[in-house]
């Protein structure tokens, strides 16, 4: 058993990142297992040390403990592009100059992670004089991968289905890669074997098991839970009420308390389970 905790630093820490940690923790410990971190921060536009010197610190504060170094995505930009050269390499991956206005203009199909990319530069269409990305040719790309599944310990047995998100983007035209790239590398770099975070990346999976099939990497086990929310009902990134972990460690709140507390199903004032 080896699970992980992958947090872009462009933001503190709230009470959600605290279970997702904590699971994936407490599922390693069980097991007799390892549990690693992960830092996502190939954007180098948000990304900030110090959010990453308070994650680290939040999780000490919370009374959890890793078993190796730190691994930042931003020193494996190199992997990220042999991946896509292998995509490019099958035919897989097509170039696109489209602004996100465009997109928006040409196609009133919204997918699973917003609008479907209407193809426009699909067929050497694109403007390579302009920024551009790299997509994903998804109806190629399903058709060699065949039909998908993966075990979710939340979700049981479900049925990829990356179709649904059209041409996604694998490589940003303001990012070394995309964090479906990045993430799916990274996880089987490392030999995660059970992937935990919140119900939000659920749909991400689709896309994640498609690539594994296609650059033939191996297949862990997911669970996805259930997210916490403001009192509000808005998710805890947007929500008003919900304090930051760095907030709470600097009022000297007792973090050891809070990870048992979540361990049982006991959430801070103001803060609720939302049922997916
Ligand atoms: N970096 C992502 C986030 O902070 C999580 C990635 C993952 O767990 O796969 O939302």
């Amino acid at each position: 058993m080896r699970t992980r905790f992958a947090p872009s630093p462009n933001g503190y820490l709230h009470m959600g990142h605290a279970l997702s940690a904590v699971l994936a923790h407490d599922m390693a410990r069980a097991a007799d297992g390892e549990f690693h971190l992960r830092i996502e921060d190939i954007d180098a536009g948000r990304s900030r040390p110090e959010f990453v010197e308070a994650i680290l610190a939040d999780l000490t504060w919370l009374g959890l403990t890793w078993d190796a170094e730190p691994v930042f995505q931003s020193a494996r930009l190199e992997s990220y592009e042999a991946a896509a050269g292998q995509l490019r390499d099958m035919g897989l991956l097509y170039p696109c100059s489209c602004t996100r206005s465009e997109i928006r203009a040409a196609t009133h199909k919204e997918g699973l992670e917003g609008p479907v990319y209407p193809g426009t530069c699909r067929d050497g269409k694109a403007d390579l004089s302009k920024q551009h990305g790299w997509r994903l040719d998804m109806a190629r790309a399903a058709e060699i991968a065949g039909p998908l599944h993966w075990h979710d310990g939340y979700a049981g047995e479900v049925k990829a289905d990356p179709q649904a998100f059209g041409d996604v983007i694998l490589l940003r035209k303001d990012a070394p890669a995309s964090y479906h790239l990045a993430a799916t590398l990274d996880d089987a770099a490392d030999g995660m074997t059970y992937i935990v975070r919140g119900m939000d990346l659920f749909t991400a999976t689709h896309i994640h098991r498609l690539l594994q099939t296609l650059l033939d990497l191996p297949v862990p086990a997911y669970y996805h839970h259930a997210l916490l929310t403001g009192e509000d009902g808005r998710k805890l990134s947007k929500s008003e009420d919900a304090p930051s972990l760095t907030e709470l460690r600097l009022d000297a709140a007792d973090g050891r308390q809070l990870a048992d507390d979540l361990r049982s199903g006991i959430f801070p004032a103001g803060i609720s389970r939302d049922s997916p």
